[in-house]
C-alpha cells in the first residue's frame, strides 16, 4: 500500500514525488515512457530560472527524477490502464500489476494534435513529425514545412534552421500567437519564410514526404510545394497543439469539454483524494516551471490530506 500514487513522470510529477518522498510518503511514480515528459522533446529550456545556460529538457528530466529517487520515491516504467478511485483505498492498475495507494496524483500531461490531413499518418516519420528536437537532424539541408503559430511551432522552427536548407512556417491567420521574443527570432532569421493564412490540406509522396499541399483560406487557392534542393523528401514538422492524455479516467472524475481535468487551486480534483498537476490540469500555462509549482502543491495538499485522514 502506497500512501501516494503518481501518474505520469514530467516535471509535475517528478515533483510531486520529490516533495512526497521527502516528506516520508510510502511515494510511487508510474511512467509508461522515459522520465521527463515533454520536456524530452525540448533541446534547450531557457526559461526555467536558475539554468540561465539552458541545458537540455532531457537532461533536466534525468536529474529531477534522481532527486525525487534519492529521497526514496519509486519509479516504475508502466503504463496505466484503468483506476478505481473511489472510497479510500484507490486501485492504479497498470499493464503489469494493479497497485493500491491512499491517495492519487495524476501528472499525464499532453500529446501532439494530430491535423487529420491525408498523407499524415501515412508519411509519419518518413517526413512527418511532432518533435524538431528528435527528428530535425534527418532534416539536413532540406525544405522544412513547419505547421502552426504557437509558441512550440515558432520555437521549433526556430530551431529546425539550425539543420534544414530553409524553413517555412504555414499559418492559419496573419499574426502568429507565439510570444514576442520567440516571433522575433524568426522574424529576424533569413532562413525563415512565414506562410500566412495557410493551411495543409495534404502530404503526398511515394515512400517518403515529396509535396504539401496548402490552402489559403481567404482566396481558397491551393499551392503545391516540392523541395527546391537535391533531395528529393521534405519535412513536415505538426505543432497544432495538444490533447491530454486522459483516456483512461473518462467517467472516472470531472473533465472539461476537452477533456482536461478540472481542479480547485489547490490541485484537488471533484474526487477525495485525487490531485492533478501540470498540463492535464483544465488551468494553468502549461509551462515547465509551472508544472514544477503545480506537483509541489498536489503533493502537500497531499500531505495535508493523509494527516487529515489517518
Ligand atoms: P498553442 O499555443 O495552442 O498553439 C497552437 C497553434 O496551432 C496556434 O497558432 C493555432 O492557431 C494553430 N492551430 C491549432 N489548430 C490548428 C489547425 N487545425 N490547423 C492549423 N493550425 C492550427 O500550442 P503550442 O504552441 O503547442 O503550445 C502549447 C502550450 O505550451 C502553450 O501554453 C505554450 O505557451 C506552451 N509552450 C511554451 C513554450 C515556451 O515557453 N518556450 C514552448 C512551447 C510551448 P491559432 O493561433 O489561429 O489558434
Amino acid at each position: 500500500m502506497y500512501d501516494l500514487i503518481i501518474i505520469g513522470g514530467g516535471p509535475a510529477g517528478l515533483t510531486a514525488g520529490l516533495y512526497g518522498a521527502r516528506g516520508k510518503l510510502k511515494t510511487l511514480i508510474l511512467e509508461a515512457s522515459m522520465e521527463g515528459g515533454q520536456m524530452n522533446n525540448t533541446l534547450s529550456v531557457e526559461n526555467y530560472p536558475g539554468i540561465q545556460e539552458g541545458g537540455s529538457g532531457m537532461e533536466l528530466g534525468m536529474r529531477m527524477a534522481d532527486q525525487a529517487k534519492e529521497f526514496g520515491a519509486e519509479i516504475r516504467h508502466e503504463e496505466v490502464v484503468e483506476v478505481d478511485l473511489d472510497g479510500k483505498i484507490k486501485k492504479v492498475k497498470t499493464d503489469k500489476e494493479t497497485y493500491e495507494g491512499r491517495t492519487v496524483i495524476i501528472t499525464t500531461g499532453a500529446k501532439p494534435r494530430k491535423l487529420g490531413v491525408p498523407g499524415e499518418l501515412e508519411f509519419a516519420n518518413r517526413g512527418v513529425s511532432y518533435c524538431a528536437t528528435c527528428d530535425g537532424a534527418f532534416y539536413q539541408d532540406m525544405d522544412v514545412y513547419v505547421i502552426g503559430g504557437g509558441d512550440a511551432a515558432v520555437e521549433e522552427g526556430d530551431l529546425l534552421t539550425k539543420f534544414a536548407h530553409h524553413v517555412y512556417i504555414v499559418h492559419r491567420r496573419d499574426e502568429l500567437r507565439a510570444a514576442k521574443s520567440l516571433q522575433d527570432r524568426v522574424f529576424n532569421n533569413e532562413k525563415v519564410t512565414l506562410i500566412w493564412d495557410s493551411v495543409l490540406k495534404e502530404v503526398k509522396g511515394d515512400k517518403i514526404a515529396e509535396e504539401v499541399v496548402l490552402e489559403n483560406v481567404k482566396t481558397k487557392e491551393v499551392s503545391s510545394h516540392k523541395s527546391t534542393t537535391d533531395s528529393k523528401g521534405i519535412g513536415i514538422f505538426i505543432y497544432v497543439g495538444y490533447e491530454p492524455k486522459t483516456d483512461f479516467l473518462q467517467g472516472k472524475l470531472a473533465l472539461d469539454d476537452k477533456g482536461y481535468i478540472k481542479t480547485d487551486g489547490k490541485m484537488q480534483t471533484n474526487v477525495e483524494g485525487v490531485y492533478a498537476a501540470g498540463d492535464i490540469r483544465s488551468e494553468g500555462v502549461k509551462q515547465v516551471v509551472t508544472a514544477v509549482g503545480e506537483g509541489a502543491t498536489a503533493a502537500l495538499m497531499v500531505t495535508k490530506y493523509l494527516s487529515n485522514n489517518l
